[in-house]
């Protein structure tokens, strides 16, 4: 007679739980913002903040102008000087932000970019190492995908890329001729991990409502060495023609010699405010305007 066969008690071994370390961050809830941080005459649009996975929601009434500020590099400044400008005008902005340097002496803390985001800011991928073109397409992958993918796993909600100074190649001019970089190993990288990217593409207006490909590569104007006339003229092209407008800074800039004054860029900030208030202006991250819809006031 056979002895009837007896198996052992299988038991999942622990080593394939997935392990604590590769879990998304716990997140302890957003505070509540503070009044002043709401802007006061469109309360729909800070309901699109950021880490929501979709723009739908972000507006602008038709006929209206829409201004977007956007700060690169990450610098201490951006906390310290430009983010309280910002909120005591009630006014939203895109920070561009270098992996590598988060919580460095020469960068923002993890800590204030959070703070930045709860309060309706748009935190943005701004390259691993911000170093000269990529030699390969792994490089490529670490400066783009990389970076995003582990600002991400730090609790920051990012959703586009924006191109670094330091890239001179022809990547954003390519994609934006609708040539060479169209549906190559990296163009697919960028439409895989972002939902839009800004190339190095000086002085173009936008044309409202931005769809389809434009927000891959978009443009904007550099605000660093423009006068506080220049501005301000900018901003009033930007609504006589119901445009769309992004202006960059940098914020170790602001004040520099042969820069704009820091008394200029906050009358510069006065009068983005006084247009919002009159309901001629619409302000909106970056990312946020580029998927913008207008709806009837
Ligand atoms: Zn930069």
């Amino acid at each position: 007679m056979i002895p009837q066969q007896t198996f052992p008690t299988q038991t999942v071994p622990t080593d394939i739980q997935p392990s604590a370390t590769i879990l998304p961050p716990t997140r302890s809830p957003d505070p509540t913002p503070t009044s002043t941080n709401a802007p006061a005459t469109t309360p729909e649009i800070y309901a699109s903040t950021m880490g929501s996975g979709t723009y739908t929601s972000s507006r602008y009434p038709t006929g209206n102008g829409v201004l977007s500020l956007r700060f690169d590099d990450g610098k201490p400044r951006d906390y310290s000087f430009i983010y309280t400008q910002l909120t005591v005008r009630s006014l939203i902005a895109g920070f561009a932000i270098i992996r590598d340097r988060i919580n460095t002496s020469i960068s923002l803390t993890l800590a204030q970019l959070k703070i930045m985001q709860t309060a309706g800011m748009e935190i943005m991928c701004h390259t691993y190492s911000h170093r000269s073109d990529p030699t390969g397409l792994s490089e490529f992958a670490r400066e783009t995908a990389l970076a995003v993918e582990e600002m991400r796993m730090m609790g920051l909600n990012v959703d586009s890329w924006v191109q670094p100074g330091p890239w001179t190649g022809d990547y954003f001019t390519m994609m934006r001729s609708g040539t060479t970089f169209f549906g190559t190993p990296e163009d697919n990288i960028m439409r895989n991990y972002f939902k839009a990217w800004e190339g190095y593409r000086l002085n173009t207006d936008r044309v409202l409502p931005i769809t389809g490909d434009n927000r891959y590569g978009a443009w904007h104007y550099l605000g660093d060495e423009r006068s506080l006339v220049d501005l301000k003229a900018l901003v009033d092209s930007c609504i006589t023609n119901q445009k769309g407008l992004e202006i960059l800074f940098h914020s170790n800039n602001i004040g520099a010699v042969g820069k704009i004054s820091e008394a200029d860029f906050a009358s510069f900030l006065d009068y983005v405010q006084t247009k919002v208030i009159a309901g001629t202006l619409t302000v909106l991250t970056p990312t946020q305007q580029l998927f913008a819809v207008p709806f009837t006031k």
